[in-house]
């Protein structure tokens, strides 16, 4: 019997999962999916930050488009420290398209203007 919270929404139901995936404790189908998924191929949004030029900060913060597998985490960080972006910067510009074939984008959380 395995024990999760639920990150779906802020509710974070307690959860159980027993060795045939059967999920009790959750308030809403979407916890029993979560749970599945994080027992059989766990997946993480990636939020970290790329140097940035020609701004007035250093660091542009980034995420990726959709979730990467937990085993990627490592890799696509060690992809974000080989890039720089350049001024100007808008939310949701690519900086590194399908990082690693994951299928996602990392892209800019914030808006950064030249300086
Ligand atoms: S099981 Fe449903 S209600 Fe409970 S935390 Fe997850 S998404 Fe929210």
């Amino acid at each position: 019997m395995r024990e999760l919270v639920c990150i779906v929404c802020p509710r974070g139901c307690h959860m159980k999962a027993d060795e045939e995936l059967n999920v009790t404790g959750n308030a809403c189908p979407r916890g029993a999916q979560y749970a599945r998924a994080e027992l059989t191929h766990p997946t993480r949004v990636v939020t970290s930050t790329v140097r940035i030029t020609g701004a007035p900060y250093t660091r542009l913060p980034v995420k990726t488009s959709a979730p990467v597998p937990k085993e990627f985490i490592e890799s696509v960080m060690a992809e974000l420290c080989k890039v720089t972006a350049a001024a100007p910067v808008h939310v949701g510009d690519v900086i590194i398209k399908n990082i690693l074939s994951t299928g996602a984008d990392v892209v800019a959380t914030r808006e950064l203007v030249a300086k």
